[in-house]
């Protein structure tokens, strides 16, 4: 399917591995030039390297800091984006009890303060133009609470509720946002989170992913590849009435009928 974006323009924060590459992977697969970011400058540079020779699309990497003020103003003096993919580092697992004030606040920062400064500063000029995606890569967490991620539970449902209400006052103007919730993925975040559990337990690494494994219905992790073309699909031409949703992208994983 021709996904109707091509030449457009697309800011994919925190792309240089896992869920944030294989969007910029799929966007640049249709066509779309890249704004790439991530804080480690050798593996977005060869990510970058990559894409460009796979796609042929123009690619700018900008190395910093999605959640600080400076990270942010570096890629956004790249713009304007038609695209733009919000996404950061996950906060650490632990339990309730253990956080303070200042790891919420830090939580906070990286994935809802953040993708919500990213959506103001370019929110105005899709609008201006008609037309405009935005997808902000969230998590599972949104719609069924992960006991060790409670910084995820609490941060991403903040994020959540603005983009609710956002999505709405755009949506005549041509421009869409939407959230995309990942479950496990086979990227360095779940190989973090496994060994976590690893070491918890005293397990081996595939006993703690063929345990995850077994409470998915789809049977395996999910793909950076599969979550990039949904991605893809919802900053494409055909998906302008797909409006402020949640879309679940977890093997079956969360067991609810809605
Ligand atoms: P990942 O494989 O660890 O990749 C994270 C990417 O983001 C890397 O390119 C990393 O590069 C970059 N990054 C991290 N913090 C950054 C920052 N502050 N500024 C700029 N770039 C940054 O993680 P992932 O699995 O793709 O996860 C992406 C998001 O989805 C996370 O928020 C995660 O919590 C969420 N999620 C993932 C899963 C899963 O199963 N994978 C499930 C639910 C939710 P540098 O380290 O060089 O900056």
């Amino acid at each position: 399917m021709d996904l109707g974006i091509r030449g457009k323009r697309a800011l994919v924060c925190a792309s240089s591995k896992g869920l944030g590459r294989g969007c910029a992977a799929a966007l640049a697969e249709a066509g779309v030039d890249l704004v790439m970011n991530a804080r480690g400058a050798g593996a977005l540079e060869a990510a970058a390297a990559d894409i460009r020779a796979a796609h042929q699309v123009g690619v700018v990497t900008v190395a910093g800091d999605i959640t600080t003020g400076a990270g942010r103003a570096a890629v956004l003096a790249h713009g304007p984006f038609d695209i733009l993919v919000t996404n950061a580092g996950g906060p650490p697992p632990g339990l309730w009890s253990d956080w303070s004030r200042e790891d919420f606040l830090r939580a906070i920062d990286a994935n809802m303060l953040t993708p919500i400064a990213l959506m103001q500063a370019v929110l105005p000029g899709m609008m201006a133009k008609g037309w405009g995606r935005v997808v902000n890569i969230t998590s599972v967490s949104v719609k069924a609470p992960v006991a060790v991620l409670g910084l995820s539970n609490t941060a991403r449902a903040g994020l959540t509720g603005f983009v609710a209400g956002t999505a709405r006052q755009v949506a005549s103007k041509g421009v869409t946002i939407n959230n995309l919730l990942p479950g496990s993925h086979a990227t360095d975040r779940a190989i973090a989170l496994d060994g976590a559990v690893v070491r918890a337990r005293g397990i081996t690494m595939e006993e703690a992913i063929a345990e995850r494994s077994a409470t998915i219905p789809a049977g395996r992790y999910g793909t950076a590849a599969e979550f990039g073309a949904t991605c893809a699909f919802l900053c494409s031409s055909h998906a302008g009435f797909i409006v402020g949703q949640n879309i679940l992208l977890d093997g079956g994983a969360t067991n609810a009928t809605l």
